[in-house]
């Protein structure tokens, strides 16, 4: 399986983490920003009641871009008076007056909010850029009313103090259990002092993080290579030269620039045929936020660390990583680290023999040079042409993207789980390329209505994901309304899209993540379908690849566009085996990128200041991933995940989900593979379950086993330690 690359693993937690991190932003709603003169708020508005389409579509034939900042505005004004009505409510606590009431507020800015992060995510234009930098603050102060409402929290604790004896039933309870965990985890139990702490240190780590963020996009921009002599350039392509020349005269200079990617290999390293540019680029690259300027990014980052760890000590946690894992699958850095540690000594293993058989193709050439990470791409590039090569031109008449959705992607949902799909054209989209589809369950009835938006276009994000329009609930009596993005090259008017075998991947993915969401069957909107913890979200979307790769599967799908024959034997044997490359580089840098996240964020409260090139040199040296080739995907001073995008001690996920996928589809093949009764012994168990059940008992229950990292190893073609050579 080609694996979803980290940086393109956008979806649903993109967007709930804006909400979810809104905390640091050092609001109230004593200090809501004034109502500005938007337009009135009224009937004529499309998202004044719930849409009367089926499954509450939204009403794309009549929103206008001006109907979203009233409808937010007003939406967060009802959702701040609902709270307060449900917190100075004179009757005495219940899970029904406090906890199901929270569940039923805020319905109108849940409407207009996920049409309009779809929208904006999707189809973006200034007027709703200027709505969404606008309400951005006050979305963050409505979370703060709620979460930080004393009285509202000392209701909710009240009930949770008779849990036992309100006899619930087991998703009330969890709910009750997640509210709960919601509000501690905001430090709503801390005194006022405390929490006037934790606000200072709230706002110092937000005003940190935006530092971080402009310091590194700077140092970013700088970092880019420059030369004016075209030899030194050699290898690159002549559309790569041409980007080189035009990014040289936006930056009015004269010659090429390279500009730098968020990585620490940089692509244009897989061409640079001259070694000294491909060392200058690879140290600009590796030193760019290290070089004691205004864009030094080191003292931020140390402080951040202390500030974070401080935090945790405030809310009553050995550590940072301690507090951010509370809610998670994994529940403790203890456990992240041992799936961790079972990896590495098999990733480094593999790497060292990738980094032998390039140095014997250094040397073959006469190269006279000992291999380094700037060389790596270069020389694994040729190592791939030689023993992997697969030649897109050749596959892609067997990708037809049509035929893809509804023989691959499609035909793998009707057989695993007995759904069945019709377009629906009559349902109003929001630009001309949606097409929208119904699904029905195995017993016929309407299960979900799904929108797929696979092309690129200007005004949508890069990458691919998915989300909701309407989330399923029993107690709203809402269905689910599902989408899925993506940003697959448009064909010529007339012509068919053909894709790669990754676009390919991309689809069952997404389609993965809207199963999730098609078969949410919960009560509560807050812990339905796709609302569950950032390391067990990625588990049923890169579940689902697996079935790209199946042969039942693929025989159905991998067929010329044009002669409708099957794909010839070797080439399907060819995308198998390239699947397996440079493996052993990818998992380490990873890992190794994981276990920097980690090790900064389970320093204990009260370490004194780290100097973070001794940090980050001696936490590799610790957790045995310091390879001199292998240099870690994001260096501590680059790291942008952890530091300012909300990842920090959560960039483990990967390959945590990675774990579970596999382990999951291993289960799959030991009990007879792609069969109805599989797919609906783990919809029951699984994809219908949310977050209403611990995921790890929910997991274990349905495997019968805790999840184990030894598929994982063999779907990356690396041999377990133990019996590895
Ligand atoms: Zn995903």
């Amino acid at each position: 399986m080609i694996r979803t690359q980290p940086n393109r693993t956008r979806n649903i937690l993109s967007q709930i983490s804006t909400l979810m991190t809104a905390g640091a932003v050092a609001l109230t709603a004593s200090t809501l920003p004034a109502q500005t003169a938007t337009p009135a708020f009224g009937s004529e508005n499309p998202f004044y009641a719930p849409s009367t389409l089926p499954f509450h579509a939204p009403l794309f034939d009549k929103i206008k871009d001006a109907d979203y900042q009233p409808a937010i505005e007003a939406g967060i004004a009802q959702k701040i008076e609902e709270t307060r009505v449900i917190a100075d409510n004179p009757a005495e606590p219940t899970f029904e007056n406090t906890i199901v009431a929270m569940e039923k507020s805020g319905q109108l800015i849940s409407r207009v909010m996920m049409v309009f992060n779809g929208v904006t995510g999707a189809n973006m234009n200034p007027v709703l850029q200027k709505v969404q930098d606008a309400e951005a603050p006050k979305l963050a102060a409505m979370q703060d009313a709620i979460y930080l409402n004393a009285k509202l929290f000392q209701r909710v604790q009240k009930i949770y103090a008779k849990r036992n004896s309100l006899h619930l039933d087991a998703e009330s309870l969890r709910l009750l259990e997640y509210d709960y965990q919601q509000f501690e985890l905001a430090g709503a139990r801390l005194s006022d002092a405390d929490k006037a702490e934790l606000k200072k240190l709230n706002e110092e780590e937000a005003n940190l993080s935006t530092a971080f963020t402009s310091k590194l996009l700077a140092a970013t921009k700088d970092g880019a290579y420059a030369t004016q002599d075209k030899s030194a350039l050699a290898g690159l392509s002549d559309a790569q030269l041409a980007v080189a020349a035009e990014t040289a005269k936006e930056r009015k200079v004269e010659g090429w620039v390279l500009s730098m990617q968020n990585t620490t290999q940089q692509p244009l390293l897989q061409s640079l045929s001259n070694r000294a540019t491909r060392r200058a680029l690879f140290e600009k690259s590796w030193n760019r936020a290290e070089r004691g300027d205004a864009n030094d990014t080191r003292d931020t980052i140390a402080r951040l660390a202390e500030l974070r760890a401080q935090k945790a000590k405030l809310l009553g946690y050995p550590n940072y990583a301690a507090w951010k894992l509370m809610d998670q699958m994994a529940h403790t850095p203890e456990a992240a680290l041992k799936l961790m540690d079972e990896l590495v000594p098999a990733a480094t293993a593999k790497a060292q023999g990738e980094a032998k058989d390039i140095q014997a193709l250094v040397d073959a050439q006469n190269g006279g040079f000992t291999l380094e990470p700037a060389d790596w791409n270069f020389y694994a590039e040729q190592v791939r042409k030689a023993k992997f090569d697969l030649d897109e031109s050749q596959t892609r008449p067997y990708f037809e993207l049509n035929n893809v959705l509804h023989n691959g992607v499609f035909y793998a949902a009707t057989k695993l789980y007995g759904i069945t799909f019709k377009q629906r054209t009559d349902i109003p989209v929001y630009a001309p390329d949606v097409q929208v589809y119904e699904v029905f369950d195995a017993d016929g009835k309407p299960l979900a209505l799904w929108y797929c938006d696979y092309f690129k276009r200007d005004s949508k994000n890069g990458g691919a994901w998915m989300d909701s329009f309407v989330g399923q609930s029993h107690l709203l009596g809402t269905l689910p309304v599902i989408y899925n993005v993506a940003n697959f090259t448009k064909p010529a008017a007339g012509q068919p899209t053909l894709i790669s075998f990754s676009d390919v991947t991309t689809m069952f993915h997404e389609f993965g993540h809207a199963l999730h969401g098609f078969f949410a069957n919960s009560k509560y909107p807050s812990l339905s379908g796709t609302n569950v913890p950032r390391d067990f979200v990625e588990f049923p979307s890169q579940f689902n690849e697996h079935w790209a790769s199946c042969p039942e599967v693929f025989a159905h799908y991998a067929k010329h566009y044009k002669t409708g024959e099957a794909m010839p034997a070797e080439l399907a044997a060819k995308i198998k085996k390239a699947e397996t490359f440079n493996q052993g580089y990818m998992l380490t840098e990873l890992l190794a990128a994981a276990e920097l996240d980690m090790q900064w964020h389970i320093l204990a409260p009260g370490a004194p200041v780290q100097k973070p090139d001794a940090f980050e040199a001696a936490a590799l040296q610790k957790t045995h991933l310091s390879l001199a080739t292998v240099p870690p995907r994001y260096r501590s001073s680059y790291f942008m995940h952890i530091w300012s995008n909300g990842y920090a001690a959560g960039y483990y996920a990967y390959l945590w989900c990675e774990m579970l996928d596999d382990d999951a589809y291993q289960w799959f093949q030991d009990h007879g593979g792609l069969t109805r009764a599989n797919g609906d012994r783990f919809r029951r168990m699984v994809l219908s379950r949310g977050n209403t059940e611990d995921l790890a008992r929910l997991y274990a229950a349905w495997r019968g086993a805790e999840p184990a990292p030894g598929p994982m190893l063999k779907a990356r073609g690396l041999e377990p330690a133990t019996s590895s050579k």
